[in-house]
């Protein structure tokens, strides 16, 4: 689905189909780089995760591993709370692996510093973050976050697996809601 299938449900386009796979692979190139000698195990959050993660995975011109979680966090409205439900665990033992965990978006960064401490307690080699996109809130998190695509303003942002109520997430493109579709 492209911008001009949902005319008027977006004020603008933030990041083309393009602007992301370039920056994807910047951040792959420099992943590599990082992690020379050294095996990666991929974990991805679903389901906002699943465009960063196809996209990003084939931007690496060498082996990775890759392995899901599901988790719910209950939270009033659209923010959460912090506390959170596994719903799939990962089918892979991560003691002593390199894990880098990877966000579509990180907003308060509560899921996200619960998941740290979770996989860090199964004694990995290393956890690391890596994430398309980051709200200003995140930057007030204890959790270093390794590998940004781009700081983005406190606005609802949909496409490229984010969704709002479950839609746009086939979007091509990352844009932001217009407020008449959610007021
Ligand atoms: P956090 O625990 O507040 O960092 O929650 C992050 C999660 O909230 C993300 O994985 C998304 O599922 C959701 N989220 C936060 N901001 C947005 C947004 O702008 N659009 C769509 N989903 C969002």
């Amino acid at each position: 689905m492209d911008a001009s299938h949902i005319d008027g449900d977006l004020v603008n386009v933030l990041y083309t189909e393009d602007d992301i796979r370039q920056r994807l692979a910047e951040m792959a190139a420099q992943i590599e780089e990082d992690y020379a000698g050294r095996d990666i195990l991929l974990v991805g959050v679903l389901k906002g995760a699943i465009m960063v993660m196809a996209d990003l995975s084939r931007a690496f011109s060498r082996h990775v591993e890759i392995d899901w979680m599901a988790v719910s966090s209950y939270g009033s409205g659209t923010k959460s709370s912090g506390v959170v439900r596994i719903l799939k665990d990962l089918d892979t033992d991560i003691s002593d692996r390199h894990v880098l965990i990877v966000e579509d978006i990180i907003d308060t960064g509560l899921t996200l510093s619960w998941l740290v401490s979770n996989l860090s307690s199964r004694k990995p080699a290393s956890v690391e973050i890596a994430t398309l996109l980051r709200k200003p809130d995140a930057l007030q998190m204890s959790v270093d976050v390794k590998y940004v695509g781009w700081d983005i303003p406190n606005e609802f942002v949909v496409g490229y697996g984010l969704d709002y109520s479950e839609k746009y997430r086939n979007l091509r493109c990352i844009g932001t809601l217009a407020p008449h579709v959610y007021s």
